[in-house]
């Protein structure tokens, strides 16, 4: 009898997935990827439309291009999931699954920050389209900071708002009376990697002339961004990454564990047979007590991992694959360079990760990167 997999979100996670899924179940299994949005959003090259170097369709693909594989695309909103049954709500219509892969990633929600206008949500598309215009512009920056912030110690992608902070000093190289400060909701960059990594990126900030505040959470009182002790942060511009939150259909189900992820073992399965969950939405404690930082790299090896127990079980094996916990980044700095971070965060007793120069080759590999992705995803 013919299978049917439900891959629930077309991020990084979740087209990895369909796409394994198609290459590996029968000919007649059907696979199906539910978005509640059309497109496919690269987010790694947001960071690229704030500066000017992408145009917001450069770095969108549409889902229904995935039709092409032979993958059936849903568009519509999940609003429940039961994992007992396999079933997920869409407004007016629900579907069961023999295998569900929950790939939602996070909700953001721009808070208080979101009402003021001269800042912009760096994590999504108007945002970074926003920050673009004003740094092209120059009016803004012009009366004396831009200001990048964390509203929270936890986010996605730990290494986006300190890229951010480097690119914008560097669009803003014929500006140098303009500061950038970024005042960071937690006490040092990277933390997750260790105290090198974190030292390397702060010394990266310094030599840039980025301002570095850690342990520096801003609040939005009216219309007037304070510090800690309630004095007034002037800023022209500011750039922010908003709050993190599950998606709500998670929120009222069963699936959230105790650190306000999915739990999942090694091969990426929840409590629930023939549910799997990948991706920013689960939660993976490391050795050190931390968590597996929420990035686009676990995701994606994850949706691997994932994908091969189900092909596995669907073929009646057992799953050899495991979730490893090997993850690199960029970091971009500006004048066409990049560092490159990589290692092994599930090892022990501490991540072991290490930060490379930035170099002309590490930026090159970064465009490459994304390249493939577009080009080849979907
Ligand atoms: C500015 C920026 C820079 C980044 N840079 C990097 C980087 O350099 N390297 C890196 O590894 N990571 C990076 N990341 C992080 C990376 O983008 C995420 O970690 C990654 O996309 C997570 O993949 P995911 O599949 O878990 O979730 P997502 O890619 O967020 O996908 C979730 C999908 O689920 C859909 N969805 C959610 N809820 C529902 C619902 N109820 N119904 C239907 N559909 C739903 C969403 O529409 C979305 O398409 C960056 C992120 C940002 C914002």
């Amino acid at each position: 009898m013919s299978k049917r997999a439900i891959v629930l979100g077309g991020g990084i996670g979740g087209v990895v997935a369909a796409r394994a899924l198609r290459r590996s179940l029968d000919r007649v299994d059907e696979v199906v990827l539910i978005d509640k949005n059309p497109d496919h959003l690269f987010a790694p090259s947001l960071l690229w439309v704030m500066i000017g170097n992408r145009r917001p369709d450069q770095i969108r693909r549409p889902l229904s291009g995935l039709e092409r594989y032979g993958i059936r695309f849903v568009q519509g909103e999940v609003t429940e999931v039961d994992p007992v049954a396999r079933r997920v709500e869409l407004a007016g219509r629900s579907f069961e699954a023999d295998y569900l892969l929950l790939s939602p990633g996070l909700r953001t929600q721009s808070g208080s920050f979101g009402q003021l206008p001269h800042a912009h949500n760096l994590y999504t598309m108007e945002g970074a389209e926003a920050l673009g215009r004003a740094l092209a512009k120059g009016s803004a920056p012009g009366e004396g900071t831009v200001l990048v912030t964390t509203t929270e110690s936890f986010y996605r992608c730990p290494a986006a708002p300190y890229e951010a902070a480097l690119l914008i000093r560097d669009r803003l190289r014929d500006r140098p009376s303009v500061r950038v400060v970024f005042h960071a909701a937690e006490s040092t960059p990277m933390g997750v990697a260790g105290p090198h990594v974190s030292a390397a990126v702060k010394s990266m900030l310094a030599a840039r002339g980025v301002e570095y505040r850690p342990d520096s959470p801003l609040t939005v009182e009216g219309d007037v961004i304070c510090d800690r002790q309630g004095a007034a942060v002037e800023a022209g511009l500011v750039a922010f990454v908003p709050e993190h939150r599950p998606a709500e259909f998670l929120v009222k189900s069963k699936l959230l564990g105790e650190h306000g992820g999915i739990s999942v073992d090694r091969q990426m399965r929840t409590n629930w047979p023939g549910v799997f969950a990948v991706g920013d939405a689960t939660a993976i404690r490391l050795s050190n007590g931390k968590l597996l930082p929420r990035a686009g790299v676990f995701a994606h090896a994850q949706a691997e991992v994932a994908s091969a127990a189900i092909a596995a079980d669907a073929a009646g094996r057992s799953a050899q694959r495991r979730f490893q916990g090997h993850g690199q980044c960029f970091l971009e700095i500006g004048g066409g360079r990049a560092a490159f971070a990589r290692g092994n965060f599930l090892a022990e007793p501490e991540p072991d990760v290490r930060l490379y120069s930035p170099s002309f080759f590490g930026r090159f590999a970064k465009f490459l990167f994304e390249q493939h992705w577009l080009r080849t995803r979907l």
